[in-house]
């Protein structure tokens, strides 16, 4: 017998849990579902310095805070709860879950983030957790004392392979072109740390070993060149984890979920919010603002479906929160 609730929450990163807390303080009878343990993205940052109001916190820690601010307004919060799958049944909502059982909503909120793209060279999948990794703060320690590379120019790779000179004797960004999409409060930070090397204008071929990662071939400006590292830290983006939804949803060409103002996405009552969703930037900030939208959001179709129940005809349509 599958469980019924208001709202399902799917992912319990910062954008879920900003909608769960705000589910849980209008009343609405929501739940979240996180695969892992709460946090997202979140576990994967050492120390964060740019969400307003924290000068500097641990990103372990914000997720926790986070977690505990929700369960404190009600939240039913479920960890180690993976979805299969999300699917329509007219108006409501069904979500499978990996044990096999299933919840059903008229409203749900898709939170689900996204997963580490891969390079896609030889020897990427080979090395896997032998030398090749997509967590600085989950895998660093492991490497202390040597040589590594990190393969990227965004935020992630400047913000960790910075992060990973704390264990590292010598880390060596590996970036495509000679500009950074990072920002450059990052990229002048990490060029002032004396562990840090840069090799521009560079893309990787292979990366190779024996039990584990030796060495990274790549080519700098047509010239083919060979890197001795003990571990390669891959940061190239992200794949939004929009597959979850089995309905179509209208999307960009990188599969982030197109949505409107509120959130909402071309499926009535599914709404995307933070990295799943297609956007200008990745922030907590950004997260917690999507997840606050669709929050407010769904809770007035909820009411509008309720009524529409209630009186057996339409409802009319959910005040705004705010007029353009
Ligand atoms: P990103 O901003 O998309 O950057 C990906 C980087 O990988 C780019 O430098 C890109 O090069 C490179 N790249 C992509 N495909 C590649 C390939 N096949 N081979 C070699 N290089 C490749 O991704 P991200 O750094 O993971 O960040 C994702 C989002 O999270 C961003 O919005 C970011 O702002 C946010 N974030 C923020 C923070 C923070 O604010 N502290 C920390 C982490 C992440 P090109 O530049 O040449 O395309």
């Amino acid at each position: 017998m599958a469980e019924s609730f208001d709202l399902i929450i799917v992912g319990g990163g910062p954008a879920g849990l900003a909608a769960g807390l705000y589910a849980a303080r209008m009343e609405l009878h929501a739940v979240l579902l996180e695969r892992g343990p709460l946090g997202g993205q979140l576990l994967n940052t050492e120390l964060i310095e740019d969400y307003p109001g924290f000068e500097s916190i641990l990103g372990g820690e914000l997720a926790v805070k986070m977690g505990d601010h929700a369960r404190k307004f009600g939240l039913d919060i479920r960890e180690y709860a993976a979805v299969a799958g999300v699917e329509l049944e007219g108006v409501e909502k069904v979500v499978r879950l990996e044990d096999g059982s299933t919840l059903r909503a008229p409203a749900v909120i898709l939170a689900a983030g996204g997963l580490p793209r891969k390079l896609g060279v030889p020897g990427e999948v080979e090395f896997a957790g032998r030398g090749v990794s997509y967590c600085a703060v989950c895998d660093g320690a492991f490497f202390r004392g040597q040589e590594l590379a990190v393969v990227g120019g965004g935020d992630a790779a400047i913000e960790e392979g910075d992060f990973l000179t704390r264990y590292a004797s010598r880390v060596y960004v590996i970036h495509r072109r000679d500009e950074f999409r990072a920002q450059p409060i990052l990229v002048e930070r990490a060029k002032a740390n004396p562990k840090i090397t840069f090799i521009l204008n560079s893309v990787v071929r292979s990366i190779e070993g024996d039990q584990k990662v030796q060495r990274v071939h790549y080519v700098q400006d047509g010239e083919e060149k060979e890197l001795e590292v003990g571990g390669v830290f891959i940061f190239v983006g992200f794949e939004p984890n929009s597959a979850i939804l089995s309905a179509h949803a209208d999307h960009d060409p990188n599969g982030y979920f197109l949505t409107d103002r509120e959130m909402s996405t071309s499926v009535e009552g599914v709404w995307a919010v933070g990295d799943v969703r297609a956007q200008l930037t990745k922030q907590i900030a950004t997260a917690v603002g999507d997840g606050t939208t669709a929050a407010v959001a769904a809770s007035q179709y909820i009411a509008h479906l309720r009524h529409a129940e209630r009186s057996g005809k339409p409802a009319p349509e959910p005040a705004a929160t705010y007029s353009e």
